[in-house]
């Protein structure tokens, strides 16, 4: 009997479950390791509010790349009133899923043990993985897969970093409810980072009728474009494959962007069009050149790619319009502590007299720390201690194959990774509409030892 670990039971850990149960033809032994009893949620659909929404609309959200109206037929059998346009409460989805992952589990009860504990080592020993659990406990197994998902942020030496233990600063961004239960309302705040963390984080404060200020700060001071109806652009990915250079990408990308904006089109189109050919795209980069979109184009990217609903646009427009929060960019001049606050100077790119920020609280949200040497993490330390896991290019999560078998010089078949794992590998390895995608290749390579064909429907790691 084949037995396969898989450590992290978020969206991917939990869809990958799900397609082992499917498509097993023999007995089976998973197990799930989770530190948390939220299955398949993570850090972004265990929330409890409402009013944290999904980024991407219901129609592109089905967790099976196979059924494309999974998830809205859940939501009518649910009698829940959305349409494929909507953006849907995260905590839905999360439901979602759960619903999906027990219902599979029901069926095979026997072939899955649930691990609540975090998993902080592996061993190989005669070709078998060893998963230390926390506890002291073992689980052998034929194949283990990393899927932890994202760590939270951790900025490069941080200089908030000495206000952690006075409770001022806090490196848990999506943990909202602890925050809004130790931050008073009338303190005064400041975000660093100005991208989807800070806008949920907003939402937050907003609908908890915050009264301080919120000053939310990063070098651009870039905020995530807004959703609008996307409309069919065809495809130039055959004009790309013909270059890996990225400065020749980005001519034919501006090429594009620039005729279609004549014709009265907009530029989304363009950018959601790129989608499917993404991971392509990335592979084909050097590293100098997949570095240099890292430091030069990455926030650009972020923005126009990973956009926020309308409603998240009403609620900032509305702080920003009571002046309840100022986004500032530049660069952090001084942090001087007096009494519980901090005064913060904040200098602009041209030099302008410094502003002055005062305030009681600080919250890192400068997105997942995804730089696997830099972890903390005891797993993640220790895999690559053992030389069982390498960093990823760039540092980014681990190397690996596109489909997720993990580069070492063992060149073993035990060990794969997927989802933000691949970051280096795939760069866009973040969203559900490819995390599906790979649950269900990996299943098939876990469980047959070889790649599916793709189909029409797919390019071979992303979806259209
Ligand atoms: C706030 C937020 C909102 C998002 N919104 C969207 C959206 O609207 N649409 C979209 O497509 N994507 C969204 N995403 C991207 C999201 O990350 C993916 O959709 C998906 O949830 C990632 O799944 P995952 O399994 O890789 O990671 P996660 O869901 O984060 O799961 C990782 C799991 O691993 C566990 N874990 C980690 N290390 C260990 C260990 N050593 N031992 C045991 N357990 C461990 C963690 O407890 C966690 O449960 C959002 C992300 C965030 C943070």
């Amino acid at each position: 009997m084949k037995t396969i670990s898989i450590v992290g039971g978020g969206f991917c850990g939990c869809m990958l479950t799900l397609h082992l149960l499917k498509k097993r033809q023999s007995k089976i032994k998973i197990h799930l390791i989770d530190k948390s009893e939220k299955l398949c949620k993570g850090a972004a659909y265990s929330t409890e509010f409402n009013f944290h929404l999904l980024n991407v609309n219901a129609g592109k959200m089905s967790a099976l790349q196979s059924d494309e109206d999974n998830f809205i037929n859940w939501l009518k059998e649910n009698k829940y009133p959305y349409n494929n346009e909507d953006y849907v409460p995260r905590k839905l989805y999360g439901n979602y899923l759960s619903n999906l992952l027990y219902h599979e589990l029901n069926e095979a009860p026997d072939n899955v043990d649930i691990h609540i504990e975090e998993a902080i080592d592996v061993t190989l020993e005669n070709d078998k993985a060893v998963i230390l659990l926390e506890s002291g406990k073992k689980i052998i197994s034929d194949k283990v897969v990393l899927a932890p998902g994202n760590f939270s942020p951790q900025s490069d030496n941080d200089p908030f970093e000495k206000y952690i233990d006075d409770g001022i600063y806090f490196t848990n961004p999506w943990n909202h409810q602890t925050i809004i239960d130790k931050i008073h309302k009338e303190e005064d705040i400041l975000i660093l980072g100005t991208g989807l963390t800070m806008i949920d984080l907003c939402t937050t404060l907003y609908f908890n009728s915050h009264k301080g200020k919120i000053h939310a700060f990063s070098r651009h001071g870039f905020l995530p474009a807004v959703h609008k109806p996307v409309y069919f652009y065809e495809p130039f990915y055959h004009e790309i494959e013909k270059t890996s250079s990225l400065s020749e990408v980005l001519s034919i990308v501006k090429k594009h962007l620039h005729s279609h904006k004549q014709q009265g089109g907009d530029w989304r189109d363009i950018i959601d069009s790129l989608r499917p050919y993404n991971q392509k795209i990335w592979m084909n980069f050097s590293t100098n050149d997949k570095a240099l979109f890292i430091q030069k184009l990455n926030r650009l990217w972020s923005i126009s790619r990973h956009r926020i609903p309308q409603e998240y646009q009403i609620t900032i427009d509305e702080l920003l319009k009571n002046n309840m929060l100022e986004i500032h960019s530049g660069k952090i001049d001084t942090i001087v502590k007096t009494g519980r606050k901090l005064n913060i100077t904040v200098r602009k790119k041209n030099n302008e007299q410094p502003t002055s920020l005062s305030v009681h609280r600080v919250i890192n949200c400068t997105g997942p720390q995804l730089n696997y040497l830099k972890l903390q993490n005891p797993l993640i330390k220790n895999m690559i201690q053992k030389g069982l896991i390498h960093p990823g290019p760039l540092n980014l999560g681990v190397d690996a194959t596109p489909e997720g078998k993990v580069k070492n010089h063992y060149n073993e078949n035990i060990i794969y990774a997927l989802g933000s794992a691949l970051t280096g590998v795939l760069f866009e390895s973040t969203a559900v509409p490819e995390l599906r995608v790979q649950a269900e290749v990996l299943a098939d390579i876990l469980l047959f030892s070889e790649l599916p064909v793709p189909n029409n429907h797919t390019t071979f790691f992303q979806n259209p």
